[in-house]
């Protein structure tokens, strides 16, 4: 089926095609690897499929588009070092079947192409999202976005183990999500062959008829602030508890209502890569996003967002309520 966008088709299909190809490769290295990685502490199935799929989309950028940096999570410093050639060869070993044999001098510099600093127009990356719940067997995901003028515009999102963006629940051939502004948030299967579907956010209004969306690790959460918060909202549901940007997938597809980070000392602002390719997808699907206090994300600040106070994604007739109710949620930041 043809793609369900007219704008960006050229950015569009180099991003559907690239991540889609990195989640076919972390998928491999996480079949072949994790299973040692219990017992093998020097190289992590995380850190290796993380360069690979960075060095992946950034060899395809610097190929499509030459002039675009790409503002990734990782960068090469540590792989050149004597003491991790050992997971530089195994980097090399899971590329070669998409790049064909290349050396660790161009893999690195495929890497540290994806190292680069924000610009007018530029992309943002996370290889993995959601480390924890990719180690697991549970939910994570490979995304990638386009900023111009501190403006999302595109963002494509492989969540390798999202059964369809409607639950948590693991399993399917995965879900491929695309979002485009001005023309909607849809979602495919991992092989981006089978239908789009457009996504859609919930109309509840309602405290007490809203799910809420939450990290499945603790300490990712401000579980004392979360707690008063749920009361003071109302929430009677139990939250759905989740690894990474899949859930702004499951929230764009109606099937969660809202989702919070709160700013700590540990976590004091977010990175770029773990908001802006998920947020677009929310916005597009008829959603709502600011941080805390009610103020647009400001993508101009770095590569964090520093001009920010946590995130506040909804369904949109959510957002004024919990924005009134924040304002009494008492906490450290
Ligand atoms: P999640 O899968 O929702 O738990 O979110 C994963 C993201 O949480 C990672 O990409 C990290 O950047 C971010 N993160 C890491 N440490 C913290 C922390 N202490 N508090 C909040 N977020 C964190
Ligand atoms: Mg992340």
């Amino acid at each position: 089926m043809s793609l369900p966008f007219k704008g960006y088709q050229n950015e569009v299909t180099f991003a559907l095609e690239s991540v889609r190809l990195a989640a076919e490769l972390v998928k491999t290295v996480r079949a072949q690897m994790v299973q040692a990685a219990f017992t093998k502490q020097d190289e992590s199935p995380v850190t290796v499929a993380d360069f690979a799929a960075q060095a992946l989309v950034a060899k395809h950028l610097q190929e499509t588009f030459p002039k675009d940096p790409l503002v990734g999570e990782e960068n090469a410093s540590e792989l050149r070092s004597e003491l991790e050639q050992k997971t530089i060869q195994r980097i090399c070993h899971f590329l070669e079947p998409f790049l064909g044999k290349q050396s660790p001098q161009t893999v690195c510099d495929w890497i540290d192409h994806g190292s680069q600093s924000p610009a007018v127009r530029f992309w943002t990356m996370d290889p993995i999202d959601g480390t924890k719940g990719f180690i697991r067997g549970d939910q994570y995901a490979v995304a990638l976005a386009l900023i111009e003028n501190g403006d999302v515009k595109v963002s494509v999102m492989a969540c390798p183990n999202l059964r369809d963006g409607n639950s948590a629940d693991v399993g399917g051939i995965g879900t491929l999500a695309c979002a485009v502004r001005g023309e909607g948030t849809w979602i495919t299967d991992l092989t981006g062959r089978g239908l789009w579907q457009q996504l859609k956010v919930s109309q509840h209004a309602e405290g007490s008829d809203a799910v809420l969306l939450r990290s499945f690790e603790k300490k990712h959460i401000d579980s004392p602030r979360m707690t008063q918060f749920s009361k003071l909202l109302g929430l009677a549901h139990p939250p759905i508890l989740m690894d990474s940007l899949a859930k702004y997938v499951v929230l764009a597809s109606g099937a969660g209502d809202l989702m919070l980070r709160f700013p700590s000392s540990d976590h004091p602002y977010e990175w770029i890569w773990d908001q802006a390719p998920g947020v677009i997808m929310i916005e597009e699907a008829g959603g709502r996003v600011t941080d805390l206090d009610g103020k647009p994300l400001d993508y101009t600040c770095g590569r964090q967002l520093k001009g920010n106070r946590g995130v506040l994604l909804s369904n949109g007739a959510l957002h004024p309520r919990v924005l009134s109710i924040l304002k009494e949620v008492s906490g450290p930041v």
